[in-house]
């Protein structure tokens, strides 16, 4: 029912994206709203989003600009960890994180937390709307995270998309994962399909991540069944030699198979070469900026004159192009340079971005130049259940003397891993939501 009523929320969000990114009038958006949280005299800095990126911004924002009023805005109840999750998808670990209460957070680092939907943002008069109240804003943080971008596959088939999101939980947002995990345990054989979407997407290696758990997890528990892994690209080296290696009678796995369509209903994928038939599937969509980025008109131009996918922002100073009141952080950022595109989608990655937008508003509160920041990604995967086998994969970032931003990358593999995602998640953790 939950996931229902959140598929239902999006898509309203959706329908904005006919307005071409423009920004709705101020009669559209109800400026006759009452105000939901009447200025306590402070400036305010409203965050839209208690993910990673939202809540370290939040938290951060306390310790370095006391004098401002920082108000978080998120539709959930509790934060919830998507990273760990595979590993918990399938019983192995008992190191799940547990939802925070956001509340007890705001309340231990001295911010406010209203749950509420936001349904527009109107940065002309500095408003963001819910569904009942309007609430100003000095500067805005940005941190709503991504949408699935069915189009592709199902059209505007709001029947398919609802039933997509249903029947076939991707477990890419956190409000997914109870659903996933109840399919998981429910499965007791035939063909499980799960797609790998063209990128860019979040964490483009978890789902390589979740397939070896469901190899392990079919293969240790003696299930008649087999993932057939659909993935629009050609995988990742390491993985397709442990599938073909390890895992040759649980994983199917068909690479640059690129999906023309999906019948949820008749459970069937089509790709360019083949027709699917499925018993169950785990449908991981094309992804897109959350739906506020194009309602703002945040978003980076696409060849063809519409919105793109994702938003265009500074990548030094991460304030949206032309509008210094607001700050985007986290997965639904766009290209950061050309010398590599954008970011990768990390908890980490969305983390630094907070602090750093934190830094950055404090600054300007302040008179001060923001200080020169650029984030980092630290990613753990698991590439083997049992014996556990880990690959780290680091980003760093460095401004050139051409004024560009470049990337290093390095991995390492580890075949004795010891806790350190858990050891990783746990700092973090403890930074952003205290305890
Ligand atoms: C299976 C899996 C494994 C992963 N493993 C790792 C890992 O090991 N390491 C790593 O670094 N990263 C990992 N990631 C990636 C990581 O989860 C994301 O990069 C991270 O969540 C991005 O943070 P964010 O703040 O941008 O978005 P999110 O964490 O998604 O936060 C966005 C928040 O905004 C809220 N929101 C959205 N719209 C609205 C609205 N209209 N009104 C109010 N609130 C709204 C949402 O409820 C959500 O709480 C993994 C991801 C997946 C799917």
């Amino acid at each position: 029912m939950a996931n229902f009523r959140s598929a239902g929320r999006r898509h309203f969000l959706c329908a904005s994206l006919g307005l071409g990114g423009a920004l709705l009038s101020p009669r559209v958006l109800g400026k006759s709203l009452p105000e939901l949280l009447p200025s306590a005299g402070a400036r305010r800095v409203l965050i839209v989003g208690g993910g990673w990126g939202g809540l370290s911004a939040a938290r951060r924002l306390r310790l370095l600009a006391p004098q401002l009023d920082v108000v978080l805005i998120e539709r959930e109840a509790a934060f919830r960890s998507l990273p760990l999750s595979n590993k918990w998808l399938v019983g192995r670990t008992d190191d799940a994180l547990p939802p925070q209460d956001y509340a007890r957070t705001a309340q231990a680092f001295g911010y406010r937390v209203i749950r509420a939907e936001v349904t527009a943002i109107d940065r002309e008069q500095r408003r963001v709307h819910t569904a009942q109240e309007t609430l100003g804003y000095d500067w805005l943080i940005l941190a709503a995270g991504i949408d699935y971008d069915y189009a592709p596959w199902l059209g505007d088939d709001a029947r398919a998309i609802e039933a997509t999101r249903r029947l076939y939980p991707a477990g890419f947002m956190a409000d997914e994962l109870d659903a996933l995990k109840r399919k998981l345990a429910a499965f007791k054989g035939g063909e499980l399909l799960m797609t790998v979407p063209p990128g860019p997407s979040r964490c483009p290696s978890a789902p390589y991540e979740r397939a070896v758990m469901i190899a392990w997890w079919l293969k240790t528990r003696g299930i008649k069944g087999r993932l057939v892994l659909v993935d629009a690209g050609g995988g990742m080296q390491r993985f397709n030699r442990i599938f073909a290696e390890r895992y040759r009678d649980q994983v199917l796995h068909l690479t640059h198979a690129a999906v023309k369509s999906l019948d949820p209903f008749r459970k069937v994928l089509v790709t360019e070469f083949d027709e699917l038939k499925f018993d169950d599937a785990i449908i991981i969509a094309p992804q897109q900026a959350n739906a506020l980025v194009r309602q703002a008109g945040l978003s980076e131009p696409a060849a063809n004159g519409k919105p793109g996918a994702w938003a265009a922002f500074d990548p030094l100073h991460l304030h949206a192009i032309g509008d210094e009141r607001v700050f985007l952080i986290g997965d639904l950022l766009g290209r950061v340079s050309p010398l590599f595109g954008p970011y990768p989608k990390s908890a980490h990655l969305a983390c630094h971005l907070g602090r750093i937008a934190a830094a950055e508003i404090a600054a300007r509160a302040q008179g001060k130049p923001p200080p020169p920041q650029l984030p980092e990604s630290v990613c753990h995967v698991y590439t083997d259940a049992e014996p556990m086998e880990m690959l780290r994969i680091d980003a760093s970032y460095r401004r050139r003397g051409d004024g560009l931003i470049a990337q290093t990358v390095r991995q390492h593999e580890d075949p004795q891993p010891r806790g350190e995602d858990v050891q990783w998640a746990r700092s973090l953790h403890a930074e952003m939501l205290a305890f």
